[in-house]
């Protein structure tokens, strides 16, 4: 029965004795799927089995299914391919109506889909269907009003993180530190050293260490329970670490672009600003997640995402920086003893105490109650957040360039914003000024951050209309 059929939308290579490998487009059938994220299957090709991920496969009669046709045809005839992209998410977030994007010729394209009572969809009256499969397939034969037929589904960007690095693994994140093999150092960060690394001999990730004495043992270990729990697409997976003897090892999911911040002075650095929105909603997403789970960041920059292909961005870091940046006793002292130093200097107007140049505390970046009065919040995030989106316009550039933490911070506190940025859209300027409102509760949440970037070019009115260009 076709009903019973999955098909592969990636490509995955066994990890473990315990799991299958398989080639996109390849079919299966489940035996069993009543242990979480890990499913029994039965490959159909030659009776193979063992353990899959339940989020790389596909009912085979899903509209899902249809992504994982063959990717070449694209290469064939790039001069005008169509490509389509539904947001399922949307599905829940706007009652009765879909959203489907047509890409072509570098420019998306956005048709609503909307849904009768009855529960038939269509983006014109003229053709309803029973279903979005129906839809699609109709679209597929003839564009009927839209600017050319489909072609095929847009190829799956993103490679999804499993949960844990095997099944066995996904409830259990200590690990045998002789399981990591390090293999190229990929960067040096404050507490330690980042490398590329080899978990089993089969998988790569990144492995960070930490230096000894950075942070309290303990506190990292019941951080690290609570961030293994949080998974979201748009967040840097922790998959496991190594406690027992140090240094510590954190190990998490392989982004191959590393950090945001250095990526755009380089390899991003002529990237469009529609791009670049495209990149900022990654990033609201992540934090949405974040938020929705009552969690903050406490240190989000440009410095802390991670890029993978495709521009692909995630949040990195998360919950680190309270208990290291926060809890590292240098920190600690300056939070505390210098901060309220800095406000008296303001005060008083006199130069008692300079902000040393070299310190990692993020003036720049952090909200003015919480550098002030440490009242970190997810809206001292949200601050922080429309910060990131002026590094992401500029490129890597400093916020507030010219300023030295101290005189952002007096500046700040009087009033003054960071002003437009040339090749900056000024709805966009009005997102980052809503971000920088006095009062926390004023500023948006990060689903509205969401929701905002991601329509940024969608105009809402009428079906068949072109994006806005900019
Ligand atoms: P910091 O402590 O300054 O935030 P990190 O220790 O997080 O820096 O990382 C240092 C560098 O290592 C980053 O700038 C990035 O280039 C690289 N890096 C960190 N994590 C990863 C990862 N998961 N994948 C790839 N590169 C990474």
């Amino acid at each position: 029965d076709d009903e019973d059929v999955y098909i592969a939308l990636y490509d995955y290579d066994a990890r473990t004795n315990d799991d299958l490998s398989f080639r996109k487009g390849d079919k299966m059938l489940i035996i069993n799927c009543d242990e979480g994220d890990w499913w029994r299957a039965r490959l159909l090709q030659d009776n193979k089995e063992g353990y899959v991920p339940s989020n790389y496969i596909a009912k085979f009669s899903s509209l899902d299914s249809q992504s994982s046709g063959d990717d070449k045809i694209a290469e064939k005839n790039n001069t005008k391919i169509i490509r389509l992209k539904i947001n399922t998410r949307k599905l829940n977030w706007f009652s009765g109506t879909i959203w489907k994007q047509i890409r072509h010729e570098g420019m998306v394209k956005h048709y609503r889909i909307r849904k009768l009572d009855i529960g038939e969809v269509f983006i014109s009256r003229n053709s309803s269907f029973l279903t979005l499969v129906d839809l699609v397939s109709h679209y597929c034969n003839d564009a009927d009003g839209l600017c050319y037929a489909l072609k095929q589904a847009c190829k799956k960007l993103e490679i999804p993180q499993t949960a844990g690095l095997s099944r066995e693994l996904a409830d259990k994140w200590e690990i045998d530190r002789t399981s990591v093999e390090l293999k190229k150092k990929l960067g040096e960060g404050q507490f330690g050293e980042v490398y590329e690394g080899m978990w089993n001999r089969t998988t790569k990730v990144a492995v960070k260490t930490l230096k000894t004495g950075t942070m309290d043992k303990n506190e990292f270990l019941r951080e690290a329970q609570l961030m293994k729990k949080l998974r979201h697409p748009k967040l840097v997976q922790l998959y496991a670490v190594c406690t027992q003897s140090e240094p510590i090892y954190i190990i998490t999911e392989l982004m191959c672009n590393g950090a945001l911040q250095s990526y755009l002075k380089g390899k991003g650095k002529d990237l469009a600003v529609p791009t670049l929105i495209e990149m900022a909603a990654q990033i609201a997403s992540g934090m949405a997640y974040l938020e929705t789970n009552n969690y903050i960041h406490r240190d989000l920059a440009a410095r802390n995402i991670l890029v993978g292909m495709n521009n692909i961005c995630k949040v990195a870091d998360f919950g680190l920086a309270r208990i290291t940046l926060f809890n590292n006793l240098t920190i600690n002292i300056f939070v505390f003893t210098h901060l309220p130093l800095i406000f008296y200097a303001l005060l008083f107007q006199n130069d008692i105490y300079e902000v040393s140049r070299d310190t990692k505390f993020p003036i720049k970046w952090t909200a003015p109650e919480a550098a002030l009065r440490q009242m970190f919040t997810i809206k001292s995030d949200v601050w922080s957040f429309g910060i990131l989106l002026t590094e992401l316009l500029g490129k890597g550039r400093m916020p507030y360039p010219g300023m030295t933490n101290r005189e952002t911070l007096e500046q700040v506190e009087q009033g003054y914003r960071m002003p437009k940025q040339p090749n900056c859209p000024d709805r966009l300027y009005a997102i980052m000024l809503s971000c920088w409102q006095a009062e926390p509760q004023k500023r948006d949440s990060f689903e509205t951050l969401q929701w905002k970037l991601e329509e940024f070019y969608f105009s809402d009115d009428g079906v068949y209309r072109e994006s806005e260009n900019i």
